[in-house]
């Protein structure tokens, strides 16, 4: 009994250590096993035999992540084959980047290690790096994945091939920790599901997302609208505060295509400024984050924030 209750203790103490020095994995094996079979392509004879390339030398032999990509985005060998044929400078242009990955992703584990310490429930194992069908940038399913085809946009891009869409959602590779840490933010948060999805509670969202994730990484994916955003910020607040509870979020959030004379997802603005005014005023930081990623009720949480208060001290 004695034995059994030792072993017991050492099994419990094991898995304990196990899980507060858990890294998070970077899996980007699927990259090359995509090149192997996009150099493949050139030798095929037929559209079908492209499409079977990829199916058997991709698809089939593909991780997890690759299989959690298929739905929705990859689809199938089929659809790759076509993407890939309609945008095949792009993807050739890509491929001289994606070798940088094995440069850039050992920043995700010194990243993982600053979110577990903010946030000590923070537990998520892996995260895998796929080439996908210029869709989708990532998503979340069993496993965070991200498609690594939505990173070879720079000056020098071959851009004739490429959507309005295409052009307003790819970056460059070397932003693509600062977007993986975005999506696992997304991954902590226990937003309360039972609430309107408002655009107040999706903003608060995304800048949590945005406001957390800078604070681990230093930088913020959404850079590009806090310098509109700063010189705007009063006015801004009043219209946001104006059409906050309404479900209509088309003249905030994901509107980088349609926005007309000033930049789009200005919604990730105003809840950035939101967190950070709650953060700034409270004294306990560790407790503040964890109240950023669990929120049940966003109109408490933005007048705790103080965020309007601050706002109208600060024209003073
Ligand atoms: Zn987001």
């Amino acid at each position: 009994m004695r034995r059994t209750i030792t072993a017991l203790a050492c099994c419990l103490l094991l898995s304990y250590t196990c899980t507060a020095q858990r890294k998070l994995e970077a899996i980007y094996s699927d990259v090359a096993l995509f090149w192997h079979a996009f150099d493949q392509l050139q030798h095929a004879q037929s559209k079908e035999d492209s499409i079977r390339i990829l199916d058997q030398e991709y698809i089939y032999k593909g991780s997890a992540g690759v299989q959690q990509f298929l739905q929705g985005r990859i689809s199938s060998g089929k659809y790759l084959q076509k993407t890939i044929s309609q945008h095949p400078n792009y993807y050739t242009y890509l491929r001289s980047h994606t070798t940088k990955l094995n440069k850039i992703l050992p920043r995700l584990d010194k990243h993982y290690k600053r979110l577990k310490k903010l946030y000590p429930d923070t537990d998520i194992p892996k995260v895998y790096f796929v080439i996908g069908a210029l869709n989708s940038a990532g998503t979340i399913q069993q496993d965070p994945i991200v498609g690594v085809d939505m990173f070879g946009y720079y000056p020098e891009t071959p851009k004739q091939e490429l959507s309005p869409w295409l052009k307003s959602v790819l970056r460059p590779i070397e932003e693509i920790d600062v977007v993986v840490m975005h999506e696992l933010v997304h991954m902590l948060q226990k937003g309360n599901e039972d609430t309107e999805n408002t655009l107040l509670k999706k903003s608060i969202g995304e800048g949590a997302a945005d406001f957390v994730g800078e604070l681990v990484t230093n930088s913020n994916i959404n850079k590009h609208i806090h310098d509109y955003g700063n010189a705007h910020e009063r006015e801004l607040w009043h219209e946001f505060k104006r059409q906050m509870h309404d479900t209509d979020i088309s003249n905030w959030l994901y509107n980088g295509l349609t926005s007309k004379n000033r930049p789009g997802d200005l919604g990730y603005y105003v809840g950035y400024k939101i967190c950070e005014a709650y953060y700034q005023s409270s004294k306990n930081k560790k407790q503040a984050i964890k109240e950023i990623l669990n929120i049940s009720d966003y109109d408490v949480f933005l007048a705790r924030s103080g965020y309007e208060l601050k706002l109208g001290q600060a024209s003073r």
